[in-house]
């Protein structure tokens, strides 16, 4: 029996503990959210669905796509192995795609005529509209006001792939106000529309369903790595914004007590400046968009060097790890992320997204405290050719970094 438990209502937890997830949500939303709840059970343990997810994930998303054993990088480094799970080489360029391919077959099989989602920077909302184009379904993409103007490339390519971007104009006018704009259409249309939400956050049964589908990425690693070395890894490690790469990776690992599970969170400018966006190192249990996890104690502060880790709030799943002592919770810096970005631009030919490079800097870092025979995978979200343009700018204002 798995050591995850997770109760109908989507409760992470059991007893008294601490629980998290849940779903605190108005009574339209929560009619909108079995309707969601019952497809998503049905079609999980339908092979038929499951045929359809793996055709797409192998002729469209490029899957399996390689666990890369970064020889330069581990020789460097002196220690441990370090194997990266390439989602940077899925089509679109992250593993966001695993997530949306999956919600647009529910989505198609519940008959819906619109499908709307939240974006921050703009990531998921490219890989919602990439496959609202490939299934021909309208899309409409909620994006705070101020998102739009950072983001104007993102915004027009979603554009380009047929989707209406709507302005979220509300309070700060970022991703938290777009999540509230989506989840307040949805609670008013979900007769016809569905939300296709982009991590393992928001009420249940939206994290189990993101789980699911991005578990994917665990399931290949488990299997590519028993083949390469014979053995599991001694450590699996992914950054952690909403959670759903680190989940997607962690999940089929959860019951494997030797496989040590590390989540790397942004620090920011550091963590004793307030200025970043780690809830699960600093922050406490709260409710946040409908659900129950670590909040940061500051939200408005919330800010990371990578726009896809910046959310004050987490995954459930990672609160419920945190509080069972099943996987750590880490930081790291903008400044240790921007030097990991380099390192392994260098050192593999690989530019990583400067998400992903959270994590790369953590291995890095723990890499040489290990012994040469002991195994690390990273999860390696996404690429970075999104990031060449600020790495650019900031590498003018800190040249120093250059030598690295
Ligand atoms: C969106 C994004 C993330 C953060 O999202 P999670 O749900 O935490 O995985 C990480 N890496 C990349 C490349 C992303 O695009």
């Amino acid at each position: 029996m798995s050591i995850v438990k997770v109760s109908r209502d989507g409760v992470f937890g059991e007893g008294n503990q601490e629980k998290f997830g849940g779903s605190y949500v108005s009574e339209e939303l929560k009619s909108a959210l079995r309707k969601l709840d019952d497809a998503f059970q049905r079609y999980k343990e339908d092979e038929e669905f499951e045929r359809e997810f793996q055709y797409y994930l192998k002729e469209y998303v490029g899957r399996p796509n390689p666990l890369y054993f970064a020889d330069r990088l581990t020789n460097e480094l002196g220690g441990a192995k370090i194997y990266l799970k390439r989602e940077d080489l899925n089509h679109t360029g992250a593993h966001k795609i695993n997530n949306t391919i999956g919600q647009v077959l529910l989505a198609n099989r519940m008959n819906v005529k619109r499908i709307i989602a939240e974006t921050g920077a703009g990531q998921h909302g490219v890989a919602t509209a990439t496959v609202c184009a490939l299934f021909n379904i309208p899309c409409t993409i909620y994006m705070g006001e101020v998102d739009i103007e950072r983001q104007a490339l993102n915004v027009f390519r979603m554009q380009m792939l047929g989707a209406e971007v709507v302005a979220a104009k509300s309070g700060n006018r970022t991703l938290k106000e777009a999540v509230d704009e989506a989840l307040n259409d949805f609670s008013q249309n979900y007769a016809d529309t569905f939300y296709l939400i982009g991590s393992v956050v928001g009420p249940h049964p939206f994290p189990l369903i993101v789980r699911h589908f991005q578990s994917i990425i665990g399931r290949e690693a488990k299997q590519q790595i028993l083949d390469k070395e014979g053995r599991l890894p001694d450590l699996i490690t992914a950054c952690v914004g909403g959670g759903s790469n680190a989940v997607g990776l962690f999940y089929p690992f959860v019951d494997d007590p030797n496989v040590r599970i590390v989540g790397v969170e942004p620090a920011g400018k550091g963590i004793a400046t307030g200025i970043h966006a780690a809830p699960l190192c600093t922050g406490k249990p709260d409710i946040i968009h409908g659900f129950r996890c670590h909040v940061m104690e500051d939200a408005e502060n919330c800010h990371s060097i990578a726009a896809g880790l910046d959310y004050p709030g987490v995954g459930p799943e990672h609160s419920y790890y945190k509080h069972i002592g099943r996987a750590d919770y880490v930081s790291i810096t903008d400044e240790e992320a921007l030097r990991a970005f380099l390192t392994l631009s260098k050192t593999e030919g690989i530019i990583p997204a400067l998400e992903s490079s959270h994590a790369v800097a953590y291995a890095m870092k723990v890499a040489p405290t290990m012994n040469k025979d002991e195994i690390i995978i990273v999860s390696l979200s996404g690429r970075g050719d999104k990031d060449v343009a600020q790495v650019y700018d900031m590498l003018h204002v800190h040249p120093s970094l250059q030598e690295t």
